[in-house]
């Protein structure tokens, strides 16, 4: 397992442009190769996620007699359901959760990174008051001794990249509303 989401150097954007990068944590997209499990209370697939995340991520009291089985994770923003085993055995509610599931509607905060902590808020100050643009250089910003495990970290065990880059075109997007 890598230690850092940031391997891509950073370069010296002018202010304000759109961040174009896709950084990985080196964990190869494992979803096409496994069987598409329908959440058994929305229909929608889940994407899958190891049991070394669940178990981090599931109150502990929950979690003890939970099926040794892998996971799904529903992705829809307004079902409940957090975890499911692959069996439709277990399900765990996004309220079952240690951290809030960011793409759910209601979440709060909102992470756009969850080793480091950072909420949609403090993208939006980074951008706003610090201009910056780029993951690596607020995660610099707010946590520089940080290291990566989005692995256990974040919910669906893989690297915040996408979320955080979406939380940055939203911050973006709302300041040009601002200075309009
Ligand atoms: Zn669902």
């Amino acid at each position: 397992m890598s230690e850092s989401c940031s391997s891509t150097e950073t370069k010296k954007n002018k202010s304000f442009a759109i961040p174009l990068v896709s950084v990985h944590c080196g964990e190869s997209e494992q979803d096409e190769s496994v069987e598409a499990i329908p959440c058994p209370v929305c229909g929608t697939k889940g994407a899958y996620v190891k049991i070394i995340t669940v178990r981090h991520l599931v109150e502990k009291e929950l979690i003890e007699n939970a099926s040794q089985s892998d996971y799904r994770i529903c992705m829809d923003k307004k079902c409940n359901v957090a975890y499911y085993s692959e069996d439709l055995s277990i399900i765990f509610e996004k309220n079952d959760l240690k951290v809030p599931l960011w793409f759910k509607e209601d979440a709060s905060p909102r992470y756009a990174c969850y080793c480091s902590r950072i909420t949609e808020e403090d993208v939006f100050r980074a951008v706003k008051e610090q201009k910056l643009t780029e993951i690596n250089a607020i995660r610099q910003y707010y946590d520089p001794e940080g290291k990566c495990h989005c692995n256990v970290k974040n919910p669906t065990g893989k690297c915040c990249t996408n979320a955080f880059n979406e939380f940055i075109i939203k911050a973006l997007g709302r300041l040009d509303k601002i200075e309009e």
